[in-house]
């Protein structure tokens, strides 16, 4: 059998069985195999057993809830995590971020954009796996060596532990040092033409950045704010 046609499977973590219902339905017709838990302590287990493709994760859920079971997956896997968040509520989508969610979709969503995104997150997914058995290309910028295909930052030496969106922030303004961009442009060239967020991920993945990359987060010397424009990466 092509490994190109092994069928990727989706963690559904939501304790309401009408949308899980609709989504597992939704998803086996485009070829995905799926995998139901309705309560968050089934999902946590399924989610480090299985280790899916994709988890697919509510955040209001019985036993424990979406953003405890999003930092527990984080401890040990990189699986893509996507959040179905309340309509409206902002605070849930910065801290799903936060927790090192990929992304959030903000219910009630379009079925046919739900799959767009789980499609999006999965491919980026691959990408890094491919590219962990690229050819080294280090690039050293003050205390940091940041290897542009293999995507792997060190500072002082040792590795840190970024995202791949985190990676791809970082990349694409170190490629382009000292130019200063708008989130908007941000939003487009890092996280795709096809997401729909807004423009405070941005300011969330450069926080979370700053907290790893920098001694004092505080008083950044990489990745720098040009107030009422956006950021721009700055070699120290
Ligand atoms: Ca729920």
């Amino acid at each position: 059998m092509d490994t190109d046609i092994i069928a990727k499977r989706v963690l559904i973590i939501e304790d309401e069985t009408s949308i899980s219902d609709i989504i597992k339905f939704n998803l086996i017709k485009e070829g995905y195999q799926v995998d139901t838990a309705y309560d968050g302590q089934e999902g946590l287990r399924k989610a480090l057993e299985s280790n899916p493709d994709l988890i697919l994760l509510d955040v209001m859920l019985p036993l424990m809830d979406g953003f405890q079971v999003c930092k527990k997956v984080r401890e040990t896997s990189n699986t893509p995590i996507l959040m179905l968040t309340a309509k409206e509520e902002e605070v849930d989508k910065v801290l799903g971020l936060e927790l090192g969610a990929d992304d959030y979709i903000t219910k009630p969503f379009g079925m046919r954009e739900l799959i767009a995104r789980i499609k999006a997150n999965i491919r980026r997914s691959d990408f890094m796996e491919d590219k962990l058995n690229a050819p080294a290309d280090v690039q050293t910028f003050g205390n940091l060596e940041i290897d542009m295909n293999r995507y792997e930052v060190r500072k002082n030496g040792t590795a840190l532990d970024l995202t791949l969106r985190e990676f791809e922030l970082l990349k694409y303004l170190a490629e382009h040092e000292d130019k200063v961009f708008s989130r908007e442009q941000l939003l487009e060239e890092v996280w795709g033409y096809e997401y729909y967020g807004d423009i405070r991920t941005v300011d969330v993945t450069v926080r979370r950045l700053r907290e790893k990359l920098e001694d004092d987060p505080g008083e950044p010397r990489y990745i720098m704010t040009k107030r009422g424009i956006g950021y721009h990466f700055r070699r120290p």
